[in-house]
């Protein structure tokens, strides 16, 4: 459907808001909450990011003003989409205690909210194409093995997807060595490039979906002229082109085979403080445990899924202890498994090059300079 592009002004994104809004969607998008740019509803575009970008190293994420108009130069948000549709904490199983028995309660539908009669119709405006490359691969853990996930299923069926393709790489930025942006490929309704040469930003808006197509045919915008497209798919590709960080993902598997006793897991086992924090950010992370909870007084109790991290000690706890007991262990498994055993399982690599984890490592671990280490070529970055 990329034969069809209309060009949208500030009015159109507007009634793009209030239309999906109108059709029953809780209508999300990026804001400034405090020091981050967070997703949160989103009632019009002035909620939006304005002259907002981001700067990004290992171990570092600030807010910095811009001169011009744009709204979606912040590059991925520290929020992934994980957070909305696989949610933190889900409680599967509720109980009460009733003349001195236990009795397990009803549940709520698959994917509803605490209290909630059915889960959420969510529409997501602004997502990165890394984000949506990240969706892909959650799709491929929940919704396409012998089991599926029904709570992530439900609130996935009915999302409404407006990518946003990225004009401004952050120095974090490698997706396009990972072929996941900046521009978006598949699997979005709604894809739009910012054009800012102009003020206020104009966009031009391509739809993926038949409902992408009616979204855009109910807000009236006008077709785009050959010379806004050549120049926002121009300004796509100026955001590849400046990314210095990248990863070889094809050959990710060999290297991690002949590396399994490189003297570099040990060094960065050395720095590594095991927090987590890279898996949470990660916006394809989606491990979890399971915990029972009953509150203080015994009269209720439940079960609940919440994420959980391959760099803890208890990740892997079977009978008698942990099976991966040291930093190094647990580190060298999350690098393996994103860059290269991911591939064996579903066919793609399991990172998407958005960078989080490299500027959310309170240590600066950067994974595209480990990668570089154990493939022994060269790669900018802070060293070890
Ligand atoms: S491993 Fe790091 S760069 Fe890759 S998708 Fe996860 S957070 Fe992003
Ligand atoms: S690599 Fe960084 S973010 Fe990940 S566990 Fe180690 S210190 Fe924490």
């Amino acid at each position: 459907m990329r034969d069809k592009a209309w060009r949208l002004g500030p009015e159109h994104f507007g009634r793009l808001i209030s239309v999906l809004a109108e059709q029953g969607y809780e209508v999300l998008g990026p804001q400034v909450d405090g020091p981050a740019v967070r997703w949160g509803p989103l009632t019009g575009p002035d909620e939006l990011p304005q002259g907002i970008g981001a700067e990004t190293s290992p171990g570092h994420y600030r807010l910095k003003q811009r001169s011009g108009p744009e709204r979606f130069a912040w590059g991925p948000s520290p929020d992934s989409l994980k957070r909305w549709l696989h949610v933190p904490e889900e409680c599967f199983v509720h109980a009460a205690q009733d003349n001195g028995a236990f009795h397990i309660l009803p549940g709520e539908q698959p994917g509803a909210p605490p209290g909630g009669a059915a889960p959420p119709k969510f529409a997501f405006i602004g997502m990165r194409p890394c984000d949506l490359a990240a969706l892909v691969r959650l799709d491929a853990v929940f919704l396409k093995g012998p089991y599926v996930e029904e709570h992530y299923s439900a609130r996935r069926r009915e999302a409404f997807l407006v990518v946003v393709n990225c004009t401004a790489s952050l120095d974090t930025c490698f997706c396009a060595s990972m072929e996941c942006g900046p521009g978006a490929r598949t699997g979005y309704d709604v894809a739009l490039t910012e054009h800012t040469a102009e003020e206020p930003a104009a966009y031009l808006a391509e739809a993926g979906s038949a409902r992408g197509v009616a979204l855009i045919e109910a807000i009236t915008a006008p077709r785009a002229e050959p010379g806004f497209i050549a120049e926002c798919r121009e300004a796509c590709k100026q955001a590849a082109a400046v990314q210095r960080r990248r990863v070889d993902w094809r050959t990710a598997p060999a290297v991690m085979l002949r590396s399994f006793e490189h003297p570099r897991w040990e060094q960065t086992a050395r720095r590594c403080l095991a927090c987590g924090n890279c898996t949470l950010t990660c916006p394809t992370c989606f491990c979890v445990n399971t915990i029972e909870h009953t509150a203080i007084d015994g009269s209720t109790g439940g079960r609940s899924r919440v994420w959980d991290s391959c760099f803890t000690q208890n990740f892997t706890y079977i009978h008698g202890g942990s099976v991966r007991t040291s930093v190094k262990s647990r580190y060298r498994q999350w690098l393996g498994h994103k860059l290269a055993w991911w591939q064996q399982q579903f066919g793609t690599a399991g990172c998407t090059g958005c960078g989080r984890c490299i500027a959310w490592c309170p240590a600066g671990i950067d994974i595209s300079e480990e990668f570089a280490a154990l493939a022994g070529t060269a790669q900018g970055g802070t060293g070890a």
